[in-house]
């Protein structure tokens, strides 16, 4: 009771507080929109330091600016203010004092002076190397590089952006361009919404593929480190001219003017996969399109961030939606919004030839795995991991098993894989989660929008296509605790979760790409390529015989540690009644643990069960051809 009538108070409070911002920024400014000229010289982009220069008009009298602190598609207050350098405000050629707000690190307020009319604000973005640029290409993420009078909603603050690029660099950004000039571009007045959703790619080495040009234009830009990353299959190339069909078809309507895939392949440039309305920030690896695990991993990246145009910017979860980026985000319902997407991540490449059907099984047969024997499921409920998504993002290797991760995203999958399984069974075979999709995300063709939804408005479209206990359902497998993972999509989709010695293609891809050892579904464990004890599960042997993160195994059965020895000693368990005894170095001191293991190696797989019929077959077959 009394923490209730707290928390009421907090939220008036903070309500009054914003009314009275919004007061003040109008107050200052003295109307209700203001129109800003962003000049950014990236000039710079491969020293990674990018500098602004913004002009804000003002009236005088006191005055606070504000950093994008919550940043859509992160879910979190992930702004990164301490890249933040030289910050310098000007008006009428004379500078102009400023002090940070002491709780809210991203606040900062002056004193406007008489006759003044407009400030100037330049400051550096100094990124962290391997963040968002190489020595040949970077991202630019305009949300790095403005401030904006606080309280003001960001449909009402107007940019008019420009930026200069290193010398030869080539470029790519949904935001509509006005002219350019060599080195520099010139867009269209935006709100800054917009600006924040359509972020630019530039580098040395572009290219652009065109996979759709009627009635709307879909483009795959590409910046890579080497003009040799750019070569792309020709089936590639189909796959994702498929994608975009695939998914205009699953859908039935578009939410954007086009759509830009803005894909950069560097292995220094830093990883990204971030959604827009109309396009999307896709890094991966520099051989991406060569490798042959790279790219299979690249089809559900972009897939993912393609479905989010849909699931996510145009329909998006009333409470993850602000009208700034200083009003915190709640997470309760990232299941859907990245739950589903996920889920059709993986859907759509199977659908568009990008992966094979033994790709998206193994893919499902890894996640099912992860999800089943999370021991952290038996304290935690799924929501709590999307409600405590501030942190979950960030949540540290060791004990990630214990504690749970980001499974909103994995377990996600898995609670839609059942939805769309229970709607075909329920509806003989007539209907699917495709039809959800059509009525939830899809209606008229429309510009970039936004419709928010809550729990409500999911139960009641899933009870418009298939009368069934949706509200059941879901509550009890995202607010309860359930001991394990909903796999009745796989069981009732005509398959069966089983383990045997035989790799799983995506685990070991992940073990190739991080650098680790998998061998979490046999003794429990994960370990890196030197014996570091990453993570475990408390509940089998390797934890039961005393190994915890942060522990080092230097010795396997009398012999110096190496990833084949494990590898071995955990094969021969499945012919021998001896121990595995590993030599760990903890804290300075070593010693002997004995693991009591008989299982051999184990890997998880989707092996065919020919009593059902084969749903998943179904749904991953090509829609749109
Ligand atoms: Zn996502």
């Amino acid at each position: 009771m009394t923490k209730m009538i707290k928390t009421t108070h907090r939220k008036y409070r903070l309500l009054i507080l914003f009314v009275l911002l919004q007061i003040c920024a109008v107050t200052a400014l003295g109307q209700n929109s203001v129109s800003i000229r962003m000049n950014v010289d990236a000039s710079d982009a491969a020293r990674n330091v990018f500098h602004t220069t913004l002009t804000i008009p003002v009236k005088p009298g006191p005055l606070s600016l504000f950093y994008p602190k919550w940043i859509p598609g992160e879910h979190s207050p992930t702004g990164p203010i301490n890249d933040m350098a030289g910050l310098r405000l000007n008006a009428n050629g004379k500078p102009i004092p400023w002090r940070r707000d002491a709780v809210e690190m991203f606040a900062f307020y002056c004193e406007i002076p008489g006759g003044v009319s407009a400030l100037e604000v330049a400051f550096d973005d100094v990124s962290q190397p391997a963040t968002t640029m190489s020595a040949r290409l970077a991202r630019v993420k305009w949300n790095r590089l403005l401030l904006y009078p606080r309280g003001m909603s960001s449909d009402a603050v107007r940019v008019d952006a420009s930026i200069k690029l290193p010398g030869g660099w080539k470029f790519a950004t949904a935001l509509p361009v006005l002219r350019e000039r060599r080195d520099e571009i010139e867009f269209k007045e935006v709100s800054l919404t917009e600006l924040v959703d359509s972020p630019l790619i530039a580098g040395a080495n572009f290219r652009k593929l065109t996979l759709a040009s009627s009635p709307l234009l879909h483009e795959m830009d590409i910046a890579a480190d080497s003009p040799a990353a750019l070569e792309v299959k020709p089936e590639t190339l189909l796959g994702w001219q498929n994608l975009v069909k695939e998914a205009n078809a699953l859908f039935g309507a578009r939410h954007y003017r086009s759509y830009r895939f803005l894909l950069t392949l560097s292995d220094i440039g830093g990883s990204e996969g971030l959604e827009h309305h109309e396009s999307s920030e896709d890094g991966v690896g520099e051989k991406a399109l060569s490798d042959p695990g790279q790219l299979i991993d690249l089809g559900d990246l972009l897939g993912h961030e393609y479905a989010h145009s849909w699931n996510g910017k145009f329909r998006r979860p009333a409470d993850l939606t602000t009208a700034d980026f200083e009003q915190p985000m709640h997470g309760d319902l990232l299941w859907v919004y990245e739950g589903l997407t996920e889920y059709l991540g993986k859907v759509l490449p199977a659908r568009s030839g990008l992966w094979t059907p033994e790709n998206f099984r193994e893919s499902v047969a890894a996640v099912a795995a992860e999800m089943d024997n999370q021991s952290g499921r038996k304290w935690r409920p799924l929501v709590d991991t999307a409600t405590a998504v501030q942190f979950t993002y960030s949540s540290p290797r060791a004990w990630m098993n214990y504690r749970r991760r980001v499974d909103y995203y994995f377990e996600g999958l898995l609670l839609w894989m059942e939805t769309d399984v229970i709607i075909r069974r329920q509806s003989q075979g007539k209907l699917s989660l495709d039809d959800f999709c059509h009525k939830f995300h899809g209606g008229q063709d429309t510009g970039p929008m936004v419709r928010t939804y809550t729990f409500d408005d999911i139960v009641n479209t899933l009870n418009e296509v298939t009368p069934y206990d949706w509200r059941g359902f879901l509550n009890e497998r995202v607010n309860v605790i359930n001991a394990r993972a909903p796999l009745g999509g796989i069981t009732n989709g005509g398959w069966k979760l089983i383990y045997d010695e035989k790799p799983n293609e995506e685990v070991r891809f992940n073990e190739q790409q991080r650098r680790f050892i998998n061998l979490s579904y046999s003794i429990g464990l994960i370990v890196n390529a030197e014996g570091m004890v990453l993570d475990v599960n408390p509940e089998l042997p390797a934890t039961k015989a005393g190994l915890a993160p942060g522990m080092k195994i230097v010795g396997v059965n009398g012999r110096s540690w190496s990833a084949d020895a494990l590898h071995d000693a955990i094969a021969a368990t499945k012919n021998a009644a001896m121990p595995i005894e590993l030599r760990v170095e903890n804290g300075g001191f070593q010693e002997n643990y004995k693991v009591d293991y008989r299982g051999g190696e184990r890997y998880p797989h989707l092996e065919r069960d020919t009593t059902k019929p084969d749903l998943l077959g179904e749904i991953i077959k090509p829609h749109a051809r």
